[in-house]
């Protein structure tokens, strides 16, 4: 079968980093597969959606790297959505209700203190076609709701929870329309799956209770349900996920330096039994996905594994794919030399600044003044051709009996400044013959 999978955010916000794991999981599943990945928009919800967060939710896939194949949205199916509703009704599958939300409130505070689960009792299947009469004459809309049949257990294999099994007696009927004719989310869902050919809902186990009903639905509109995968829910470092992380976005990571394969990689792999690895590219994800990794336990995100993560893919990355992120100047020569010390792709700023100069020049001892004499002076004479830095520090080696640290450091924080940084011998061809004699000259 044709792999189709679906990311269904509501445009009521920026995606998080809950999300963002959603979309990545329905991208690999459908990458893996050779099939569709598509981008659903969730907006029945007109009041809340913003077409400000539809752009963003675009934009963060793109950087993502995780372009959908198709997009769809809810506001524009409504017409498919009143027919097959027109069905369910005239089949007895949605029934009229008008309780109140204080009303059901109430009813359900009763059950709870009577120890029974508060599950709606249905009253309003009892109303009759005079009962709807008189209600419509008071001038009372009807909400609706979908009929669970209670014959059967519900039952799933899911991909990653294994079989589940719900009674349908101990679920509420659910709420599918409001008294205005606006959609809640459950049963459009269904609608759209079927109708966009979904083999496979992916989506986090906040939803295991939606299934259940939605199960119903697509049986009650005469189609067989996706398989269904619902990954157990992120939690940060130290147990739950904190209400800072949970909000943290694509804007928050990028802002960090975090490029999107480490943000990939991380939220393909935590939560399952694979190493979370820096995976420059995102097929090779996809290619090793597998549900069968997936732990029942909620996958652990920590931003200090991903910081630590994105060193590893930055490591990785050609000239080429960071060049526009680059200062004005820089060489692919010197993103070689300066890239095994970054975190991010942005701290290569500051060591072109070390290469280009100028750079400022240290305190220097009496005694290391003296050495730095000889440096420069040697500086001069050596073959830049080759290794300068091996002549160099061999030249000055011989000349002054130094050696490690002795010779070293004074040699490099004249000549970069620093203490520390990008090894030596990539870094001096790049600040040349000139820079560095001069720059040996004003520290000694
Ligand atoms: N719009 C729903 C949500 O964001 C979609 C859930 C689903 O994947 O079906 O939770």
């Amino acid at each position: 079968m044709h792999v189709v999978t679906r990311f269904a955010p509501s445009p009521t916000g920026h995606l998080h980093v809950g999300n963002l794991r959603t979309a990545i999981l329905n991208w690999m599943w459908a990458r893996k597969a050779g099939g569709r990945f598509l981008l659903r928009i969730d907006d029945t919800d007109a009041a809340r959606s913003d077409e400000a967060f539809v752009a963003a939710i675009r934009d963060d896939l793109a950087w993502l790297g995780l372009a959908p194949d198709g997009e769809e949205r809810q506001s524009a199916r409504l017409d498919a959505y009143a027919e097959r509703f027109a069905a369910l009704a005239a089949a007895g599958r949605v029934y009229r209700c008008y309780e109140t939300p204080e009303e059901l409130d109430l009813r359900r505070k009763v059950l709870l203190g009577r120890g029974l689960p508060p599950i709606y009792d249905r009253a309003a299947l009892a109303l009759t076609d005079a009962d709807h009469a008189r209600l419509a004459a008071e001038g009372r809309a009807p909400h609706w709701r979908f009929r669970l049949d209670h014959d059967a257990p519900i039952v799933w294999d899911d991909r990653i929870r294994g079989p589940q099994r719900f009674d349908p007696a101990t679920m509420s009927d659910p709420v599918v329309r409001r008294a205005d004719g606006s959609w809640l989310y459950l049963l459009p869902s269904v609608i759209d799956d079927i109708d966009m050919g979904i083999t496979d809902v992916v989506r986090g186990e906040d939803h295991v209770s939606n299934t259940a009903a939605q199960v119903q639905m697509f049986e009650a509109l005469g189609a067989a349900p996706p398989a269904f995968a619902h990954a157990a829910l992120l939690t940060g470092a130290e147990g739950k996920l904190s209400k800072r992380l949970g909000s943290l976005g694509v804007a928050h990571f990028r802002e960090a330096g975090i490029e999107p394969q480490a943000l990939v990689a991380l939220l393909a792999r935590i939560g399952t039994s694979d190493p979370v690895e820096p995976v420059v590219d995102p097929m090779a994800l996809a290619a090793a996905f597998d549900f069968a990794r997936f732990g029942r336990a909620p996958a652990r995100f920590d931003e200090g594994e991903l910081a630590a993560l994105n060193a590893r893919i930055v490591h990785q990355l050609p000239f080429e794919a960071v060049a526009p992120r680059l200062p004005h100047g820089m060489t692919a020569a010197a993103w070689d030399a300066v890239r095994p010390n970054l975190s991010t792709v942005g701290d290569a700023a500051a060591w072109w600044q070390v290469i280009a100069g100028p750079v400022e020049p240290p305190a220097t001892s009496d005694d290391d003044r003296a050495f730095l004499h000889a440096a420069a002076r040697a500086a001069e004479t050596i073959d830049w051709a080759g290794d300068p830095w091996h002549a160099l520090t061999g030249a000055l080696k011989a000349e002054t009996g130094r050696k490690g640290r002795a010779l070293f450091l004074p040699l490099r924080l004249a000549l970069t400044g620093q203490d520390h940084g990008p090894d030596m011998a990539a870094l001096l061809p790049l600040i040349g013959r000139d820079a560095a004699v001069t720059r040996l000259r004003g520290a000694g």
